[in-house]
């Protein structure tokens, strides 16, 4: 992702500046950010800080989302179906989880259909730091354990946790648990 942003973010600035026909110099004179600097961003070399980002939009008067690509998935409304992606743990049966969307990489989601079995359980290693789960059961009663303590959630409720922490999913019931679980990921 940080790649392909600082790929936009060069050609972008390169494009800005031979439209204005100004010089790296007169460049780092209206935006306040160095020589140096804007030569890198535009060899796609640094990634720039929003900080950074906000003096040459504003040097250059463009709007700041001049420099985000926006993501297909944002611009163009899409059907997903059930079982149209790729589904991950096939081959464990007590737990079946199913993609909704593909990831999102502008706005760092994950969405998920997931099945438990009739006694399951599933117990998550902490995720990455800044990692949130949003977990919203669809039908039967999931219990659910973050950090030891366990939850009992039934069909419509939610929880949202930092899933920085292990956390377990499990079915105590005798009917399939089907929950969402849309996980959200911070920007790096
Ligand atoms: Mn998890």
């Amino acid at each position: 992702w940080m790649q392909e942003l600082a790929g936009h973010l060069a050609h972008t600035l390169r494009t800005l500046r031979a439209q204005r026909g100004w010089s790296l110099t007169q460049a780092a004179e209206y935006t306040g950010v160095s020589k140096a600097m804007l030569g890198q961003i535009e060899r796609g070399e640094s990634s720039p800080t929003v900080a950074t980002l906000w003096k040459i939009a504003t040097g250059f008067n463009v709007a700041f989302s001049a420099f985000l690509e926006a993501s297909p998935a944002q611009q163009q409304a899409t059907l997903h179906r059930y079982g149209d992606l790729p589904v991950y743990d096939q081959d464990n049966a007590d737990m079946r989880v199913v993609p909704l969307f593909p990831y999102d990489r502008q706005l760092g989601f994950d969405m998920f259909v997931i099945d438990l079995a009739p006694g399951a359980l599933s117990e998550s290693s902490p995720h990455e730091p800044g990692v949130i789960e949003h977990v919203i059961v669809i039908s039967g009663r999931l219990e659910l354990a973050i950090d030891g303590e366990w939850h009992s959630l039934a069909a419509g409720e939610a929880m949202r946790f930092q899933a920085d922490r292990p956390h377990a999913y499990r079915n105590a019931s005798s009917q399939t648990v089907r929950i969402h679980d849309l996980i959200h990921y911070p920007q790096s």
